[in-house]
């Protein structure tokens, strides 16, 4: 325990020295989150939320209309396990943020897996740059998929929805050697082990670098608009400058 604990702290004190981890991304101004105050009911299911609906995936009133609105270069579904539905994943970013192009699905519903592709980190499935390049060669240029599938849950839970049979056959890959810049709620998780949201990011970069341009221009960047914004708040929170402002005997500041 103690020596996780040592490792999340190191991790936690790498993340502050990257001055700012999103110097690089195209990603819209946020500034306006700060200045929402309170929460609002969801107009779908009136329960009191901040920013969005994490159960209905909607953007809470006061943020509709000043959202980026991405378009995505693939569609992209995310499936979850119904003891999952929480304020804590990631995944419901790409809901309001990609509304066109991405979907979540709770099992046992699942989406068209006619023409799909399973993005799970088992052993036995492909090095994601690997397999696209690989169905470039194989298909002349051409995508012969129409989704790549993301299973949102913890392993506990993924073992009945990999299993499904509709799943169980899909082509598989993995992303490789990527940080997660998210360690700080992922408690004993290697770094490499993405949230939901960054593995989304990260594939559809893959993807558009292989079959649509070479070159990539930030497209996609504001698919990691909550995430920046969340980032940032955990950043400011461990920031030893900060620090003071977080004194846990705060009657003894002068
Ligand atoms: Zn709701």
């Amino acid at each position: 325990m103690e020596d996780n604990f040592q490792i999340e702290n190191t991790r936690i004190n790498q993340g502050i020295n990257k001055k700012d981890a999103f110097k690089d991304y195209k990603i819209a101004d946020n500034s306006f989150l700060d200045e929402l105050e309170g929460r609002s009911p969801c107009p779908e299911c009136c329960k009191s939320r901040k920013f969005f609906c994490y159960t209905c995936y909607v953007p809470m009133p006061p943020l509709v209309g000043k959202l980026p609105d991405v378009k995505l270069p693939i569609k992209i579904d995310i499936i979850k396990h119904p003891l999952e539905i929480d304020g804590k994943s990631t995944a419901v970013h790409g809901c309001i943020l990609a509304p066109n192009d991405f979907r979540i699905h709770i099992y046992p519903e699942l989406p068209d897996t006619q023409k799909a592709i399973l993005v799970f980190p088992s052993d036995d499935a492909e090095d994601a740059v690997d397999f696209m390049k690989r169905v470039k060669d194989e298909n002349n240029g051409i995508f012969p998929y129409e989704r790549i599938i993301f299973v949102d849950s913890t392993w506990n839970q993924t073992w009945k929805i990999r299993h499904d049979p509709k799943i169980v056959n899909l082509p598989r890959i993995k992303l490789n050697g990527i940080e997660s810049l998210f360690w700080r709620y992922q408690r004993g998780n290697p770094i490499t082990f993405l949230s939901t949201i960054e593995a989304v990011y990260h594939m559809n970069i893959i993807f558009h670098k292989h079959f649509i341009s070479e070159s990539y221009n930030g497209e996609y960047d504001n698919l990691l608009f909550f995430f920046r914004y969340m980032f940032n708040k955990i950043r400011q929170l461990y920031d030893p400058k900060s620090l003071k402002a977080y004194a846990t005997r705060p009657y003894l500041r002068e």
